[in-house]
């Protein structure tokens, strides 16, 4: 019987004893709905551990997770068939690095005056559902402003809203000046001095209020800006913008709440202090050499390379008034430099997680980011793992996300051809499912 059988039924009944009967049949029914089990059956699944794409499998799901994955192709009674045996099917793809609440535009240095956190808001819920329809089932936001993505984060995991799951780190910490500081270059009157609850910090004091502030607003990792960036309008690109004391007392303190510490990073010295530090992932990353990386394979530490956001920088210091001028010079000198980083850091055998900084290019369009990655030197199975399994891990997810095996959640993808031999194919995924549910199929 339908859903809508059922209501009709329920309409028609007058009996009270009969109503309540169905009442409690179509509360069944819509728990079993929910609860339906599926048998998708793929015509070759991306096994994200190897790195290989095995064919003919049969994923069966049971609650939004993966029961099981079976050689050929079968179904069990009760369970509904997805057909994609003309597809290419992998584990939901995760982008490591974006700014759901920003999209960089000719009016991004004058929003600041105008939006208010509600308008962030309902820009995130446009970029998250334009993110998860592209294939990107999970997300690492890092750095808005008000906290608006952990308010969305809320909303989506209550299905309010599409969108990928997110693991969000709030606003990004910065100390005075610095490329997190949300002043920089606007009139002191009107934007005053932001302290360590806007993310401001100078000092390990201040340092440990900001860690325990966001864990009080609810995020979920940490983001520092350790060195100068691009986009602010601040003098240096690269500069070290963190001592010791404070790069310690955030990792300590972050510690303490089960935190990870992701930190945006250019410039050498900046970048080796965090290493030091136990930082968990660097961000760009653009001046590390041959030393910088042996320390990070040392530590361990997490690369995320942006190489989107090196691309669409260095395209528009080549329009005339797109940025403002300091803003530019930096663009056309830093931009240019990731790629060659990149290739240098893959070569080295540095760990590396996919990330795009989308925000700065367009939220969609994030599986540019595998050509990019390829054309860097990375073998194409490597920057699909980048996306699946290494990203799981640096988020500490790895036993609920970046596989398709037996216990994860069924975040799953597909697209036409073979992901390994045109590694576009990635730009137009045709299926989407996050916890079971599907939100885009094939017509
Ligand atoms: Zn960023």
């Amino acid at each position: 019987m339908t859903a809508s059988r059922i209501s009709s039924r329920l309409r028609q009944t007058s009996n009270f004893a009969c109503r309540l009967a169905y009442i409690a049949v179509a509360a069944l029914w819509g728990s079993w709905a929910q609860a339906e089990n599926l048998a998708l059956q793929a015509g070759w699944l991306f096994d994200s551990e190897s790195g290989r794409l095995l064919e003919k499998r049969t994923v069966h799901i049971v609650d939004g997770k993966v029961e099981s994955v079976e050689r050929g192709f079968n179904h069990r009674d009760g369970e509904r068939v997805i057909d994609l045996r003309t597809f290419s099917v992998l584990p939901g793809l995760m982008d490591m690095h974006t700014h759901l609440a920003y999209e960089y535009g000719p009016r991004t240095y004058t929003e600041t005056f105008s939006w208010n956190p509600a308008d962030y808001t309902l820009r995130a819920v446009n970029t998250a559902e334009r993110t998860l329809m592209a294939g990107f089932t999970t997300v690492r936001d890092l750095g808005d402003s008000g906290n608006v993505t952990i308010s969305l984060r809320n909303a989506i995991k209550r299905g309010d809203i599409p969108g990928p799951r997110v693991f969000t780190a709030g606003k990004a910490i910065a100390t005075t000046g610095g490329h997190a500081d949300p002043t920089n270059g606007y009139r002191h009157s009107l934007m005053g001095s932001p302290g360590p609850a806007e993310g401001v910090i100078n000092g390990p004091a201040s340092a440990r209020q900001a860690v325990r502030q966001r864990y009080k607003d609810g995020a979920d990792l940490i983001k520092i800006t350790a060195t100068g960036g691009v986009l602010s309008v601040a003098k240096s690109g690269q500069n070290p913008q963190f001592m010791d004391d404070e790069l310690e007392a955030v990792v300590a303190t972050a510690k303490d709440y089960g935190y990870t510490v992701a930190v945006h990073a250019h410039g050498q010295e900046g970048m080796e202090r965090a290493i030091r530090a136990g930082v968990d992932s660097i961000e760009h990353g653009t001046y590390m050499d041959d030393e910088t990386m042996s320390l990070m394979k040392r530590h361990d530490t997490w690369y995320v390379p942006t190489l989107m956001a090196g691309e669409w920088v260095t395209k528009k210091s080549a329009v005339d008034g797109f940025f403002p001028e300091m803003v530019r010079t930096k663009a056309a000198t830093i931009g240019p430099l990731l790629q060659d980083t990149f290739g240098r850091a893959y070569r080295t055998g540095v760990n590396i997680a996919f990330g795009t900084d989308s925000g700065v290019s367009r939220h969609g369009d994030n599986a540019r980011e595998f050509a990019l990655m390829v054309e860097g030197g990375m073998a194409p199975a490597d920057a699909i793992r980048a996306a699946t399994w290494n990203a799981a891990h640096l988020l500490n997810a790895q036993d609920e996300l970046g596989s398709i095996s037996p216990g994860k959640w069924a975040d799953i993808v597909a697209v036409v051809g073979n992901p390994l031999e045109d590694i576009t194919t990635l730009q137009r995924v045709r299926f989407v499912m996050k916890g079971g549910e599907i939100y885009k199929q094939p017509e």
